[in-house]
C-alpha cells in the first residue's frame, strides 16, 4: 500500500487515514465501517487537520455516520481534533482521560507565539501546526483493562496496554477483519518515544500484537505495517534498555549514556533523538529516585542528538 495523505481500505470497511511522513504531530487515524455506524480512532493535531480528515471520509460516514471515538492514548496529535466530532460517544482508557487534561492546547498555541529559544525550540518541532481556537472534548465514556465495543454489527475490542508510551496507551481490535490499531505503540520508519514507561510493558504490547491474529497493522505515525515491523520496534526497545542498563549499573548518568549508545541499525530512523527520552525514562524505572529533566529540557536534549556540535 502507498504512504500517502489521505484514506486507504486496508481490509474490508477497515480504513487507515495516513499522514506522511509520519514525525512529530504527523498522525493517522482510522475508521471502522459497520452498518449504518462507524467508529474514528483518533482525532488529528489542529481542527483544520482534522476538518479535512473529516472531509475525506464523508462519502462513507453519510451512510454510516461516526457514533463512536476512541483515542488511543492523550498526545495532543490524537485528540485535539475531539470537538469536532463530540456529538460522537468518545471512548477512552481512565489514565488517557485523565492524562488529557494536563497539556492544554493554548499553552501550545501560546508556545507557538514565543519569542526566543524556547519558541524557536517549539516551532521547530511543532511550527507547521495550529493550536488557536482548541478545546479538547473529553471522553464520555472510559474503561480499564478492556472494553468490546459493538459498531453497526462489527465487534470491536479495545485493550489497554500502557503505561507506556503514555500512561493509558490503547490497542484497537477488530479481530473479524485480523486488523489493529496501535496507535503511538507503533512508530514506523521513525523512532518510538517512551514517555511513560516501563519500557517492559511496551516490549509486551509488542508481543501482544505479534501473538495475536492480525494481519492489517495500522500504526499510530508511518506506513501500514505487518508482524515485522513490530518485531522491529520491540527490538529497538529491547536494545535500549539492555544499553541503559549497562550503562545505568556503570554509574553514568542519563544524558551522558544517551550520547554514548551508538544507535547502529537504528540510527537510520526518523527522530531518533527520541533515544535522549528513552535513555531517561529507562533510569527512572530502574531507580524509582531518578529526576527527569523537565520537557523544555528533553526536547533540547533531543535537538542536540540530531544536530551535534
Ligand atoms: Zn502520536
Amino acid at each position: 500500500m502507498d504512504y500517502t495523505l489521505g484514506l486507504h481500505e486496508v481490509a474490508d470497511g477497515i480504513h487507515a487515514y495516513l499522514q506522511p511522513d509520519g514525525g512529530w504531530g504527523w498522525s493517522n487515524a482510522g475508521l471502522i465501517v459497520g452498518d449504518g455506524s462507524s467508529l474514528l480512532v483518533d482525532t488529528l493535531f489542529d481542527l483544520k487537520l482534522t476538518a479535512r480528515m473529516l472531509d475525506a471520509m464523508s462519502t462513507i460516514t453519510a451512510g454510516s455516520p461516526i457514533g463512536t471515538v476512541v483515542n488511543t492514548h492523550a498526545n495532543g496529535d490524537h485528540c485535539y481534533g475531539n470537538q469536532l466530532v463530540k456529538h460522537a460517544e468518545i471512548v477512552a482508557s481512565e489514565a488517557t482521560a485523565h492524562e488529557m487534561t494536563e497539556v492544554p492546547p493554548a499553552m501550545l498555541a501560546a508556545l507557538n507565539k514565543a519569542p526566543g529559544e524556547v519558541g524557536e525550540l517549539f516551532r521547530h518541532f511543532f511550527g507547521e501546526f495550529d493550536f488557536e481556537g482548541i478545546e479538547v472534548a473529553l471522553p464520555s465514556r472510559t474503561f480499564t483493562g478492556r472494553l468490546e465495543l459493538e459498531v453497526g454489527g462489527r465487534t470491536v475490542e479495545l485493550v489497554e496496554v500502557g503505561p507506556a508510551h503514555t500512561r493509558g496507551d490503547t490497542l484497537v481490535f477488530v479481530p473479524e477483519s485480523r486488523a489493529v490499531f496501535t496507535g503511538d505503540i507503533l512508530f514506523i520508519g521513525g523512532t518510538p518515544v517512551v514517555w511513560a514507561g516501563p519500557l517492559e510493558n511496551w516490549i509486551a504490547a509488542c508481543d501482544m500484537i505479534c501473538a495475536a491474529d492480525v494481519e492489517h497493522i495500522v500504526p499510530g505515525h508511518g506506513p501500514v505495517t505487518d508482524k515485522a515491523g513490530v518485531v522491529a520496534i520491540r527490538d529497538y526497545l529491547d536494545f535500549v534498555l539492555r544499553e541503559a542498563k549497562v550503562r545505568h549499573d556503570g554509574g553514568m548518568d542519563a544524558w551522558d549514556a544517551a550520547r554514548d549508545i551508538a544507535l547502529n541499525g537504528f540510527s537510520g530512523w526518523g527522530e531518533f533523538g527520541r533515544l535522549a527520552v528513552n535513555v531517561d525514562t529507562a533510569y527512572r524505572s530502574m531507580d524509582p529516585a531518578h529526576r527527569s529533566p523537565d520537557v523544555v529540557e528533553q526536547f533540547k536534549r533531543m535537538f542536540r542528538l540530531e544536530h551535534p556540535g
